[in-house]
């Protein structure tokens, strides 16, 4: 059952991949690079920022070691290309769209077994990009196709097996954003109920509908990917992410609402959020997120107001902390791009002219992984994801102070550019809502969970 299940990271991909891709223990490619896990020969190389087969004989190039269950996404940029799993030499199966068509089939040496077809949903784009991916669980493979199953498919065929992708033979096939994991069991269910029980004790904790409701909030689950943004600067960015296994969605809604209930009502109305679209194996350009504001990028201000993308479960959710901090963190976001200054000046002078380094402009988006831990040691920050930039800095502060205070105020004691960061924080909010004054500060302190 997908509910029972976390997908973890393949550490031997990891190695292979480690020099080139920068990734760290990360198991996805975006093909930004060469890497030594992908083949680079005449026929299969990385080009572009995107990974080409033009192959003659062999049409599937696989890498992983011989797994049983996985999951596996990536981009298809033109019609004709697809996934190749549970292969043995000539052997494997395939799933991929053509003309309208996504299909799953068998190769055996070579002769191909089509297995089903079905005419492509609507989210296809005949042209591609295409977001492809294959949830596969013993014998039956869930196929998605751009976020939304195409197809589950049942096969005892080839039990095991090498992941990898595929071309139609004499197909020119393109790749982007390659990504696999397999499962491991997930205490989601266990940590929700201790968070509930501290909060609300034996009284019954607030039905999530009612919370969203209350809030002026729409929770969705499902949303057409991959999502192109165009940031003005001549680039593509890709958000991609599909609808979430339903027993996670269910539980994930549990703890936004525990979240969201935190808050006066009149903070989250007037921070202008109007939808939460809850997703899974979200990411940003390949890199996993927990959470998006729809605002982080000028055109998607224009375009969609107050909208939050979280994970249920992604890479940077991987327990209630991590997701409770993104829920908060990004509610932020949504009240600094509706009210915040941009760019907030007093706010990047409180860097230039405190100890900490000034974080205007230092992107360090692609080495973001574990840069969420706090670090008592740095000046200014209280970790090294908040020197991305001053409205990461802000939303930290504000989540901190929300969700883990004692902490936040404990560093405050010692730091005084954080003091005045947390002053300033909390007079932008009580702007926002007459309720968010010290009362509220007390109440989140007497609920941290300890
Ligand atoms: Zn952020």
């Amino acid at each position: 059952m997908p509910s029972e299940y976390w997908w973890r990271s393949l550490a031997f991909l990891a190695l292979l991949a480690s020099g080139s891709s920068g990734w760290g223990e990360e198991d996805f490619y975006n093909f930004s690079a060469t890497s030594a896990y992908w083949p680079e020969t005449a026929q299969t190389y990385t080009k572009g920022g995107t990974y080409h087969l033009e192959l003659t004989e062999s049409s599937a190039v696989t890498m992983t070691d011989v797994i049983k269950d996985f999951k596996v996404e990536t981009i298809v940029l033109q019609p004709g290309g697809g996934i190749a799993f549970r292969r043995t030499d000539k052997d494997y199966y395939v799933f991929q769209v053509a003309d309208g068509q996504a299909s799953v089939g068998r190769w055996e040496a070579s002769r191909y077994v089509p297995l089903q077809t079905v005419t492509a949903a609507a989210s296809y784009h005949p042209s591609g990009p295409n977001l492809l991916e294959v949830d596969a669980q013993g014998n039956r493979f869930h196929c998605y196709l751009n976020g939304a199953p195409v197809m589950t498919v049942e096969d005892t065929a080839l039990p095991t097996g090498e992941v990898g992708l595929y071309a139609g033979v004499g197909v020119h096939a393109a790749f982007d954003d390659y990504w696999i994991a397999i499962p491991q069991e997930h205490p989601i269910k266990e940590d929700l109920d201790r968070l509930i029980r501290e909060r609300f004790g034996a009284a019954a904790p607030p039905q999530p509908e009612a919370v969203f409701e209350q809030n002026g909030i729409k929770v969705e689950v499902n949303h057409i990917y991959p999502l192109l943004v165009k940031p003005g600067d001549g680039s593509v960015r890709t958000l991609t992410g599909r609808a979430p296994d339903a027993e996670l969605s269910r539980q994930y809604q549990s703890l936004l609402a525990l979240e969201l209930s935190r808050y006066p009502v009149s903070f989250i109305r007037n921070i202008g959020l109007r939808k939460i679209i809850l997703t899974q194996n979200q990411k940003f350009d390949g890199v996993p997120i927990g959470g998006i504001t729809f605002g982080e990028l000028p055109q998607f201000r224009r375009r969609v107001e107050g909208a939050i993308y979280l994970d249920v479960w992604g890479e940077m959710n991987k327990s209630p902390f991590w997701s409770q901090k993104a829920i908060n963190h990004e509610l932020f976001h949504c009240a600094d791009y509706k009210h915040g200054p941009q760019p907030n000046l007093s706010w990047i002078l409180l860097n230039i002219n405190g100890e900490g380094a000034p974080n205007w402009g230092r992107e360090s988006f692609l080495n973001r992984k574990g840069n969420g831990v706090y670090v008592d040691a740095l000046k200014g920050y209280l970790n090294t994801y908040s020197q991305e930039n001053f409205m990461e800095d802000r939303a930290e502060i504000f989540a901190g102070l929300v969700f883990c205070p004692s902490r936040v105020l404990k560093k405050m004691q010692t730091d005084p550019i954080i003091a005045k960061k947390v002053e300033a924080i909390k007079s932008f909010v009580l702007a926002i809502s007459p309720e968010m004054d010290e009362k509220f500060w007390a109440r989140m302190a007497a609920m941290e969970t300890k």
